[in-house]
Formats: C-alpha cells, sequence, structure tokens
C-alpha cells in the first residue's frame, strides 16, 4: 500500500503535463462548497423578479450570459478552474451555433448549460409567433449541440413575455432570472476595481444569491480572476446549480 500514493501521484502529474483535465487549484482556492440539483420542472427563481433559491446566507451561484465567446471563454474557463469553481452557462443558440465546440468545453469543465434565447432578442417588441419562432431555434441548437433539451432558461434583458413563459411551462423548464447584477456591459464603468466593488456592494446588501456575470464580455473575463478573489475574501461560498 506504501508505495500507492507515489504512483498515483506521479501519474496525476503526467496527466497534468500531458494537459489533462486535472483542475490546477490556486493555493487557498475559494473551491464548490456544495452541488445544489434541481428538477426539472416549470418553476422561477431570482428575487429581481420571483422568488430566492434555496440558498443559505452567504452562499452564491454564479452564472454566466451571452456565450460562448472564443474571444473571452479560455480566460473564463481558466479563471474558475483555478479557483476550482463551478458555473451556469446562460448560452444564446445563435453563438452555439457558431461554435458548437465551445459549448461542449463548457459541459467538459464541469459547468451547468441553459439557454438564453436564440439571438438574444427584445422579446416584449415581438409578435407572439416571432418569440416562440426564437424559442424553438435556440431549443434545436441547444439539444443539437449537447444532445438534451435545456432545464433552464434565462430571458434576454429578462424580458419576460406571457407566450415564452406559456411555453417554458409546457416543456418543465425553470425560470433563472437573478438576485445580483454587477452591470458589467456597457456604458456602465467596466474596469476591474468599478466590477468588484459593484460586486462587493450588492452581495453586502444581499447576503449572497444568484450573481449575473456576461462571460461574453472582454472586461468581465479580464475581471474574473478579481471578482472571485472578493468572493473569497468576503466569505461567500460558491454553490454549484445543477438539474436532474
Ligand atoms: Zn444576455
Amino acid at each position: 500500500m506504501r508505495f500507492l500514493l507515489p504512483q498515483w501521484s506521479f501519474a496525476m502529474l503526467l496527466f497534468a503535463a500531458a494537459g489533462g483535465a486535472v483542475a490546477a487549484c490556486a493555493p487557498e482556492a475559494l473551491g464548490t462548497s456544495r452541488v445544489l440539483t434541481l428538477k426539472r420542472e416549470y418553476t422561477a427563481y431570482g428575487t429581481v423578479q420571483h422568488g430566492a433559491l434555496p440558498l443559505e446566507k452567504g452562499e452564491v451561484v454564479l452564472t454566466f450570459d451571452d456565450g460562448p465567446n472564443p474571444e473571452t471563454l479560455d480566460r473564463v474557463l481558466q479563471a474558475l478552474a483555478s479557483q476550482c469553481v463551478k458555473g451556469t452557462f446562460f448560452m444564446t443558440g445563435a453563438n452555439l451555433a457558431s461554435h458548437p465546440e465551445l459549448g461542449q468545453r463548457v459541459v467538459q469543465a464541469g459547468h451547468t448549460p441553459a439557454l438564453h434565447s436564440f439571438a438574444h432578442p427584445f422579446l416584449k417588441s415581438m409578435p407572439d409567433n416571432e418569440q416562440l419562432a426564437d424559442l424553438a431555434r435556440g431549443m434545436q441548437t441547444f439539444s443539437g449541440v449537447f444532445g438534451y433539451g435545456p432545464a433552464a432558461y434565462r430571458f434576454p434583458f429578462l424580458e419576460e413575455t406571457p407566450a415564452i413563459l406559456a411555453q417554458l411551462k409546457q416543456r418543465k423548464i425553470t425560470v433563472a432570472s437573478i438576485d445580483v447584477g454587477i452591470d458589467d456591459y456597457s456604458p456602465n464603468d467596466m474596469s476591474t476595481a468599478a466590477l468588484v466593488a459593484r460586486l462587493v456592494e450588492r452581495l453586502r446588501h444581499s447576503g449572497g444569491g444568484i450573481v449575473l456575470m456576461h462571460d461574453a464580455n472582454g472586461p468581465t473575463a479580464e475581471a474574473l480572476p478579481a471578482l472571485l478573489k472578493a468572493i473569497r475574501d468576503n466569505g461567500y461560498k460558491v454553490v454549484h446549480l445543477r438539474w436532474e
């Protein structure tokens, strides 16, 4: 038995050196504190519009919208891997159609995939049939890439409409709103310092919850190591959200 550990360690080193999937956590990494597995059902979470997820005070769920983007995904996945945390990625069908391999990488890295429409339209300004066409196209693309349908949907701009809500209900898809945003989009100040300050301030008010970030945005990808460090330094715990 005493030779087992050195052999195992050596094998892991070789695997890591060969570019294997061994995550190299930073010293004192934030880490994922627990996995919260939800049923595939029609319900809605996120206190900006709905009720809260069953989280304890101080727990946060990391969510990323608008990807996958080839210009930012590497940095985002690296930042998450180095802190050993998992997130939920609300991807658009259009980006998945352009970069199915990036969608696969998100899942292979252990993160949860979810849908964020096909073309990220302003749904409230569209007739019902066009809204439903966007949803159908998004669902079809998602299933084509992952082999199963999305368990959760986040409305573009959080603009909920009766037509899409009715479809989500029929298809047992969870509506995923948010608790906390960091305004990581134009024309806001997207310097790392500003993003970190907004995150810390808003988490202080909410006590935790679902955090919205945009992995497709360069400044967010740039700031992610600092954002994760702020989460760790302020004592929050990361919960990995999954669906059955
Ligand atoms: Zn979006």
